[in-house]
């Protein structure tokens, strides 16, 4: 349908040779858009892309870390120069230090800021004159449910988490005069590395993850590519500030 057709729309895509942001790329290249994958490792990035090609997707690789300003600066402009224009930035690089509030460095609790909220800003801000000179654009961030519920173990994700809700809201409202359009994404349990790491740390969390959730089953990754491609085309025209919930209904039940 056109109202979803991405062709000829191009998006950066953080985190994107995995999990959630692998997903991701995936629904954006069968709609049609050219992808860049964003990533510290050089070998799952390159892998990333093979797996997109293979789908007949336009599909670069950037090595890129972002909890480093100019790393995401760079990235921005290595996108732009390899596939010639920027539409759709998604923000999903994310990480997490697992420990009691009390146990926390000053360094480790900056460095999960960083990585999941400092760097989305970084991305989002050098993407704005690209997306002003193309007419408009389209932000994605990805949250969490940390983003509305607490957890003793996840102090820094849950704060940033938190804020890229606020900042979705506030970049939302700065830039929709440019036409670009910023929302957030907040998954609930998604099989992925991250959570498999979790489950194996933390006993007892798949069977209180398969009780809560209210469709009884983890998430996967393809659970991404609708609401992606929903968020990154037309028929999302006069949607912006939004956070919305893909997580089978767990931030809906007691
Ligand atoms: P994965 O651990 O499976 O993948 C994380 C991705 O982020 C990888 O591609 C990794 O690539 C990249 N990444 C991590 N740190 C950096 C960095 N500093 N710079 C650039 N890229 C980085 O995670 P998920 O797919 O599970 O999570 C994706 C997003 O979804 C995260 O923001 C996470 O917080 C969020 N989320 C996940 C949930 C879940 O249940 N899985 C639930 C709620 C939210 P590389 O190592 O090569 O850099």
């Amino acid at each position: 349908m056109k109202l979803f057709d991405l062709t000829g729309r191009v998006a950066v895509v953080t985190g994107g040779n995995a999990g959630i942001g692998f997903g991701i790329a995936q629904g954006l290249t069968e709609a049609g858009a050219a992808i860049a994958i964003a990533g510290r490792r050089a070998d799952r990035n390159a892998e990333a892309v093979k797996a997109l090609a293979a789908l007949g997707a336009s599909a670069v690789a950037v090595e890129a870390d972002v909890e480093d300003e100019a790393s995401c600066r760079a990235l921005i402009a290595q996108a732009v120069e390899q596939l010639g224009r920027l539409d759709i930035l998604v923000n999903n690089a994310g990480t997490t230090i697992r420990k009691q509030p009390q146990d926390y460095t000053l360094a480790e609790w900056q460095r999960v800021i960083d990585v999941n909220l400092t760097g989305a800003f970084v991305c989002a801000q050098a993407a704005h004159p690209h997306m002003v000179r193309a007419g408009g654009g389209k932000i994605i961030n990805i949250g969490s449910m940390l983003s509305i519920f607490g957890a003793s173990f996840a102090v820094a994700y849950a704060a940033s988490k938190g804020g890229i809700v606020q900042m979705t809201k506030a970049i939302a409202c700065a830039w929709a005069k440019d036409n670009i359009q910023v929302n957030a994404i907040l998954p609930g349990w998604i099989d992925t590395d991250l959570t498999r790491s979790a489950r194996q740390a933390l006993p007892g969390l798949n069977e209180r993850v398969l009780a809560r959730t209210p469709a009884g089953h983890w998430g996967s990754p393809a659970d991404f590519c609708g609401i992606a491609v929903f968020l990154s085309s037309a028929a999302s025209g006069f949607v912006t500030g939004t956070a919305i919930p893909v997580d089978g209904g767990y931030s809906s039940q007691i």
